[in-house]
């Protein structure tokens, strides 16, 4: 199933895509949650419901005219793993690490699969295309073998980088965590869908193909991820997980190739679709 947020001019509601339309779970059964994270939560039971809808393919609206937002606005967590593809990692001049090298991005960071993301003239945003994990019931200490039931699906996602702010100090957070830096969606297809170790995925900035590879590729796999994550802290539903990026991000270019405002950055995820950004100035007025 494919899960999204959306608007039909309203308020936002959650909705179930079919095709090329959407049936808004919320007039199709009005008892169930109207936020995501708590749908996630709750899916041990309404899970039967949800499919019920899908299985009366009620007509709903024409995809084209509703406004698809991120899945989950306010996830309570954004981990992301760096250096997780050989490609990358050889691009970015480093040794691979024998470690899992994780940072975190700031939930306010999330931003819709459609909606512009900050990369001013004067900055050094780049963008990395990644497959999203999104965790479902979620847990603590939980083993490889049982990380495949702890995932509820998965998304397309951009972990854009403000790179100058990246290597500033040893720590990334700051660079990875600009307001409009985590776009993903364009909706959430339940893990029940989808193999996330074979999947290809691009990144095509302006027309030109600038990443292009498989997630067969992760040097540490969606699994070894979950397991290692929730060694440390409890994971919880709605949880965002970015899997990493292949090579070919625009850091590594020469010259390097920043996103400037104007410029449209699509990632895509064959079996999750793909999401759109365009790039702006500003959304927020500079500090003084
Ligand atoms: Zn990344």
């Amino acid at each position: 199933m494919k899960l999204a947020r959306f608007t039909a001019g309203g308020p936002p509601e959650l909705g179930l895509v079919l095709g090329d339309r959407i049936v808004s779970l919320g007039r199709a059964a009005p008892g169930l949650p109207t936020d995501m994270i708590a749908l996630i939560a709750a899916w041990s039971q309404v899970e039967r419901e949800v499919r019920a809808i899908a299985d009366r393919a009620e007509s709903g609206l024409p995809l084209a005219d509703v406004r698809l937002l991120a899945p989950i606005p306010r996830p309570g967590k954004i981990f992301a793993i760096g250096l997780n593809y050989a490609d990358h990692i050889a691009e970015s001049g480093v040794e691979a690490p024998q470690q899992q090298v994780w940072f975190a991005k700031a939930p306010s960071a999330a931003n819709g699969p459609f909606d512009p993301i900050e990369a001013p003239a004067a900055g050094y945003v780049d963008y990395e295309a990644e497959l999203v994990a999104v965790v479902g019931a979620g847990g603590r200490r939980i083993a490889r073998e049982a990380a495949p039931a702890a995932v509820f699906g998965y998304c397309v996602g951009d972990d854009v980088t403000e790179r100058r702010w990246q290597h500033r100090t040893p720590q990334w957070t700051l660079g990875k965590s600009f307001d409009t830096h985590a776009p993903f969606g364009p909706w959430i297809t339940t893990a029940d869908e989808i193999d996330p170790h074979g999947l290809d995925i691009r990144a095509v900035v302006n027309g030109e193909t600038r990443q292009s590879s498989n997630t067969r590729h992760l040097v540490f796999d969606v699994w070894d991820q979950v397991e290692h994550l929730s060694g440390a802290m409890t994971l919880e539903p709605g949880d965002l997980i970015f899997t990493g990026t292949p090579g070919g991000v625009g850091a590594a270019m020469k010259p390097p190739k920043f996103l400037r405002p104007g410029d449209k950055v699509r990632i895509e995820i064959d079996g999750l679709g793909a999401i759109e950004n365009t790039c702006v100035e500003a959304l927020a007025p500079e500090p003084t």
